[in-house]
């Protein structure tokens, strides 16, 4: 085999995967590959002659807007597809087949104005670049049917800009004469949960701190008539409890840069600095951002969306409530000890702000409520990606067992999709080997499964997450290989999910089940239905319930460094995110199966100059395509013939590109 002057990648431990060449000929059984690397130098590198290193696409290829496309699918392509694009080309959107992949600039990008809406309205996806207008454009279209965007990424990576980008998508090719302040009440919405759902973190100065779903509702002729919108697992902990450098919600800060306000004087707040809850973090402004000016805002959208003031006013009575019990909690402590008495107030805060988002979601949601008749929906998820820190708990496995649902899901209309595509062209079935993670999800969710037995481990009058974890080893290990006893740790238990192997510490998990068990037992109480499932899952099944009957379309947002540098690309983060979004799922599944699709005439017209004569006297252009392929690649296993196109197993256009090169 003749792989001299082929280009390889090969693993390094700064930038993932370096570029080298193979420098001497090889064969058959060699085991080292002498290779020339980018600065000049020459490596001996050991092989395997199974697994040579992943091979290079050809130039031409590189840059592609859709990932899918390359030739040769692996890692390093993706990588290297990608870099070129962002830190050189400075363009953020990618595809990856179905996937939308965004890059967070970190940087204002003049992309997103009304004349580029308008310049996406109507056209085809394929035929412009990639851009969250597009993926936009594409639901729009197809609202025959309801559609969903579901945004996923890690935190700091761009979810919330990307959904609300979406929906002023939405709002500003449906607007119509009559009645358009209705989209802007839709786009209110965003500011408002946002006011009291978010917050500074390490991470990101406005970290969205609960999972949202908003559902835009449109009549027959396409246009916004109202929306709804439904919100997951709020971080509670913040009200009372903030780490260094972070924030509790936003609006709390907003609050007390306007206490001096004559609408406000009446609450008697001070400035941020002087309670316990807002002055936690050591440091209570955000870089840029003015705390009185954004309270504007948020009365703007209130006034907005409410007939009067009197939301706003109806709300802060409960903060107030809340301000109260954090300056009084020395007057609490008589028949408790001190922590005791610190521990309830904290209890009661949470639960107060708790009811108070629901409150304001509840009013937002009345707010935007129509009165004529729904044609179809447009559902926009943002919801936190996978998560894996040093250490997990509860919030995380929530957050991770959600994940699960909707990679199955995913997994499920990628395959669905693949199936349709060759029926279209008349292709025999093709069977793709799925990663099917129905075996986590069961461990989770299924009976006597994790849950469940944290559900009756809550039910016990003296259940501890202790005996509960027990109860997991007994039941799993060395019996579920998806679950593992940690061998340094008698509190923790490990999980392999589709993305990665996630260690959680068992401790706070009862309190917080209950937390949500206790307030679901509220809610059946109201609905008078026992059931005895947590509150998550239920409304998670009913998300996925949602979902699943709607056409989905993904957007992967991807955070490229931490420190926030526009355009600055870190390798070893990019790769860690690709994996865990389920972006390199997708790549091994399109390698698998025919991941170059070129219709005849593009092949006629690419690859002429390989047809001989002969070949070139049918008529038929689609005889001569068949003719030149049955020639040039042997193994007939590696094209098949659609109606259309002619799909290519992974490898053979660059294959192809490289004869073309020769000639
Ligand atoms: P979290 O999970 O913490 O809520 P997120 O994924 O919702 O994070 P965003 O709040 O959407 O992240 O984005 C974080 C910041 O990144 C934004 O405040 C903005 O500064 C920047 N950013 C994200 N997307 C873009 C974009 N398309 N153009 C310019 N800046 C962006
Ligand atoms: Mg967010």
């Amino acid at each position: 085999m003749n792989l001299g002057d082929t280009q390889v990648w090969i693993p390094d431990p700064e930038e993932v995967w370096k570029s080298a060449e193979i420098a001497t000929d090889y064969r058959v059984g060699d085991k080292v590959l002498r290779l020339l690397l980018e600065d000049g130098t020459e490596l001996d590198y050991s092989v395997n002659p199974e697994s040579l290193p992943p091979l290079r696409n050809p130039d031409i290829l590189v840059g592609e807007n859709d990932l899918t496309a390359l030739s040769y699918l692996h890692e390093p392509a993706v990588l290297h597809n990608l870099r070129i694009r962002f830190a050189e080309s400075k363009l953020i959107y990618t595809y990856s087949g179905i996937i939308l992949v965004a890059m967070n600039p970190y940087k204002q990008l003049p992309i997103y104005g009304d004349a580029i809406i308008h310049a996406y309205s109507g056209q085809n996806m394929g035929d412009m670049d990639p851009h969250i207008f597009a993926v936009a454009e594409e639901a729009y279209k197809q609202m025959a049917r309801n559609q969903s965007i579901i945004v996923s990424g890690e935190s700091g990576a761009g979810k919330t800009v990307s959904a609300r980008y979406a929906m002023r998508y939405f709002a500003t090719v449906s607007k119509s004469g009559s009645n358009a302040h209705v989209e802007d009440k839709v786009l209110a919405s965003n500011p408002i949960t946002e006011a009291v759902g978010n917050a500074k973190t390490t991470r990101n100065d406005n970290s969205s701190r609960f999972g949202k779903y908003t559902e835009i509702s449109f009549d027959e002729q396409n246009q916004i008539i109202g929306a709804n919108m439904r919100t997951y697992l709020l971080e509670k902990s913040r009200v009372v409890f903030q780490s260094e450098n972070e924030r509790n919600y936003h609006i709390f800060y907003q609050l007390c840069a306007s206490a001096q306000q004559s609408e406000f004087k009446h609450l008697k707040l001070g400035s941020a600095e002087e309670f316990n809850y807002t002055r936690m973090g050591g440091n209570t402004v955000i870089e840029g951002v003015n705390d009185r000016a954004e309270m504007v805002e948020t009365q703007k959208t209130f006034t907005l969306l409410g007939k009067s003031k009197y939301p706003i006013r109806g709300c802060i009575a409960q903060w107030l409530c809340n301000r109260k019990i954090v300056t009084s909690s020395e007057t609490v402590v008589k028949p408790m000890t001190r922590p005791q008495a610190v521990n309830a107030r904290d209890a009661l805060a949470k639960k107060i702000y708790a009811h108070l988002f629901d409150f304001i979601v509840e009013r937002i949601n009345q707010a935007l409520q129509f009165s004529g008749k729904q044609h179809t929906f447009i559902g926009v998820l943002d919801i936190y990606g996978f998560e894996t820190f040093d250490v997990n708990s509860f919030e995380q496995f929530c957050i991770n067992y959600a994940n699960e649902k909707l990679q199955q899901q995913f997994n499920m209309h990628v395959f669905k999709l693949e199936q349709e595509e060759y029926m279209k062209e008349d292709i025999p079935w093709t069977l793709i080997d799925f990663y099917d993670n129905q075996p986590v999800i069961d461990l989770i969710e299924a009976k006597m499964g994790i849950l469940e037995l944290l559900d009756e481990e809550c039910l016990l009058p003296h259940g501890t997450d202790e005996n509960w974890l027990q109860k997991l080893y007994n039941n799993f290990v060395n019996k579920n290989p998806l679950f593992e006893k940690p061998r340094m740790s008698n509190t923790s238990f490990v999980i392999q999910h589709f993305a990665d192997k996630v260690e959680y510490k068992c401790e706070g998990f009862l309190e917080k089940n209950r937390d949500t068990v206790y307030d679901m037992l509220v809610e059946i109480l109201r609905a008078s239905k026992v059931c005895k499932v947590l509150v998550f899952r239920s409304s998670l099944y009913l998300l996925m319930e949602t979902l699943n009957a709607t056409t989905p379309h993904y957007v992967r947002c991807i955070k490229p460094n931490d420190e926030k540098l526009p355009f600055e690309f870190d390798s070893k983060r990019i790769v860690q995110q690709l994996r865990a979004c389920g972006v390199l799922e997708t790549i091994r599944i399109s390698a698998q199966s025919y991941p170059s699709r070129w219709t005849y005439i593009e092949f006629y017209s690419r690859y002429g100059i390989l047809m001989t004569k002969q070949e070139l006297s049918f008529s038929d252009k689609k005889e001569v395509c068949k003719a030149v392929l049955h020639r040039l690649i042997q193994d007939s296993n590696q094209y098949q013939f659609g109606k259309t196109k002619i799909f290519f197993r992974a490898g053979q256009v660059a294959y192809l590109e490289k004869l073309r090169l020769d000639k």
